[in-house]
Order: structure tokens, then C-alpha cells, then sequence
């Protein structure tokens, strides 16, 4: 399945390419067990192109919150730790941070 799947990467398929691929299953199969892999193939292609569409759909947007985090801050009146790096004051106690 190495051609097909090179053709779904490239997003080709096309009438034309599942004929080819067709021709090949046929001459690779036989007609006689065609039908059960045209159901197979449909599944299949049915997929990578859903799966396609899903890949571009959903880009993974990750918000990055991932900045200064590695300096966490402690509040110097009562100790606890202060997640936000632009808090100004004390989540806990309400201090203000220097
Ligand atoms: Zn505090």
C-alpha cells in the first residue's frame, strides 16, 4: 500500500489515480476478489481523506504559556508560592510583590 498511501501524502487522489490504482489491484488480485477490496479500499481512502482534511483543520494552536515560568516567586509575607510572574500582589494574602 506504499503507492497509495504516497498518494494520499501528496493529496493527489483523484478519479483518474483510483482508476490506475484499480488497474493494478486487478491485475495484483484478480477480478474475483475484487469486490471485497473495493470495500476495503473505499474504507481506507475514505479515511486518509478525513483524516487529511482533520490534520488541516485542527493545527495544534498551543497558547504558549510556557514563558518565565522557571522563576517562580514566593511571597515574602506569608511564603506561598505566586504562579503568575506579572502578579503584583499575593494571591493568597494580598501582599504586594516586590
Ligand atoms: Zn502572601
Amino acid at each position: 500500500m506504499a503507492f497509495l498511501t504516497a498518494l494520499a501524502l501528496f493529496g493527489t487522489i483523484g478519479t483518474p489515480e483510483l482508476i490506475i490504482i484499480l488497474i493494478i489491484l486487478v491485475l495484483i488480485f484478480g477480478a474475483s476478489k475484487l469486490p471485497q477490496l473495493g470495500g476495503a479500499m473505499g474504507k481506507t481512502i475514505k479515511n486518509f481523506k478525513s483524516e487529511m482534511r482533520d490534520g488541516m483543520a485542527e493545527e495544534p494552536k498551543k497558547n504558549g504559556g510556557s514563558a518565565a515560568s522557571a522563576e517562580a516567586r514566593f511571597c515574602a509575607k506569608c511564603g506561598a508560592a505566586v504562579p503568575d510572574p506579572e502578579a503584583a500582589f499575593c494571591p493568597k494574602c494580598g501582599k504586594a510583590l516586590s
